[in-house]
């Protein structure tokens, strides 16, 4: 009897074991392929500990192109298409993970925990048979015929296909950094400027200790050489340096791209959103009016928080906060209302790459496959994830994209 000849599986190597690169290597796995992760770290999936302040804002329900920037939107569409936030809750389901909605579309695990997504995606890829690699610093990539060399300082991997999934350079402290960019670069693709984003913002003024800790729902619009870009709404925290918050990490992305091509950047804060200038004129003078003989700062109390108070009147240049409201002049408050509802700081800066969630720019997404994620300059090559000129909104739009691109990676890397 002559012996079945067995053919040789597809080795695909993947290089970062982080969201995008754990899910491309269980839809390798799963189409038939033996799969190596390559990873820097001391373990897979650090970042994934730290997503959702612990919890893992998973994906979002109301996923849509409009919540990704980046060069080429077509390109994210092609990507999310085929692996849009259903699959991602099937996906996840399918594993065991119970998830709940929670505001805005935000989807979370039932359980509360970030390492519940973790461990499930590490229990697959052991059921897979996927070989992980830890503290193998990928530095170089070559071609030695019809295969690919992985170097890393202590050893190399051989293998037939590379996913390179290594993420950004936020957070350094959980494995961010730009290596992965540097080696695409050196097999000559092209890099958009990176910058952080999803960062805390440094304006100026800001009031050091004075405001830490304050919250306020306000109005966050930001102005770029004198024209108004883009407006946020939600709660702003006051922080030693500047400025944070959901509408402040959003808007952070423009703002540092102004800064980056020099432009002048300012942020207007509208501390009465929900008001008109008028509405919040009529409320002054009613109080105003009420208690003529009372000091100006006690008449405010209960329209504006009280460590801001101060500064709103110093702000509005109002030397004496003490003086009796039949003092103040109508100039007087129309600075006051002005200052609510349009306090102008400029922008300065922002935190660093520790505090950024997400980087901004990457590899060029002209130089990859819509359809597959395969490079066009280098067969055999695919990339997904952060590493990618791609980014999402706060929200779970981030870990979106890495799974959708993943798994497009996974898939066709598999499949080619
Ligand atoms: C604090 C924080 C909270 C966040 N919360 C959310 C959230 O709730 N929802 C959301 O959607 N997004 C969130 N994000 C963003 C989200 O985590 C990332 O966009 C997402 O993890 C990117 O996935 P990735 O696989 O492309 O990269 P990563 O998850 O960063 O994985 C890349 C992996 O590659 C490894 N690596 C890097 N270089 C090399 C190399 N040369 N060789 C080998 N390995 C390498 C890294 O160590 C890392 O493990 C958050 C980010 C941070 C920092």
């Amino acid at each position: 009897m002559r012996a079945k000849k067995k053919l040789k599986k597809v080795h695909i190597a993947i290089v970062g074991g982080g969201a995008a690169g754990m899910m491309a290597a269980i839809t390798a796995a799963r189409q038939g392929a033996r799969v190596t992760v390559l990873e820097r770290q001391d373990r897979v999936g650090k970042k994934i500990l730290a997503t959702g302040n612990g919890r893992c804002n998973l994906t979002n329900v109301n996923c849509s192109i409009d919540n990704f920037r980046g060069a080429d939107l077509y390109f994210v569409r092609m990507v999310l298409n085929q692996f849009p936030a259903t699959k991602t809750l099937e996906f996840f389901n399918a594993l065991g993970v119970c998830t709940q909605v929670e505001d805005e579309g935000r989807v979370f695990p039932l359980t509360g925990q970030a390492s519940t997504v973790l461990d499930v995606l590490r229990f697959e890829t052991e059921r897979l048979g996927v070989a992980i690699r830890v503290q193998a610093n990928i530095e170089n990539i070559s071609r030695q015929g019809y295969s690919f060399i992985l170097r890393w300082p202590e050893g190399e991997e051989q293998a037939d296909r590379v996913v390179v999934t290594t993420g950004g350079k936020a957070a350094p402290h959980l494995g961010g950094n730009e290596s992965g960019i540097e080696v695409l670069k050196k097999m000559g693709h092209t890099v958009v400027p990176i910058f952080p984003a999803l960062v805390p913002l440094k304006v100026n003024p800001h009031f050091g200790s004075k405001l830490k800790g304050v919250k306020v729902i306000a109005g966050a619009l930001l102005d770029i050489s004198g024209k108004p870009a883009v407006k946020e709404e939600g709660e702003i925290l006051f922080t030693e340096y500047g400025l944070s918050g959901p509408p402040i990490l959003q808007l952070s992305r423009i703002a540092n791209r102004g800064r980056l091509e020099d432009q002048p950047v300012f942020l207007v804060l509208d501390l009465f959103p929900f008001w008109s200038a008028e509405q919040l004129m009529s409320n002054l003078d009613q109080r105003f009016s009420f208690w003529p003989e009372t000091a100006l700062d006690v008449a405010l109390i209960g329209l504006i928080h009280k460590r801001l108070m101060p500064i709103i009147l110093h702000e509005a240049k109002i030397a004496e906060p003490r003086k009796l409201v039949s003092q103040v002049s109508q100039e007087e408050r129309i600075r006051i209302a002005t200052v609510l509802k349009h306090w102008t700081f400029e922008v300065t800066g922002s935190l660093s790459w520790k505090e950024a969630q997400v980087m901004a720019g990457g590899v060029c997404t002209r130089d990859f496959s819509a359809q597959t994620l395969e490079s066009h300059l280098v067969k055999g090559l695919f990339a997904a994830g952060e590493v990618l000129d791609v980014i999402g909104d706060s929200g779970g739009f981030n870990l979106q994209w890495a799974w959708s691109s993943g798994y497009v990676a996974g898939l066709h890397s598999a499949q080619t």
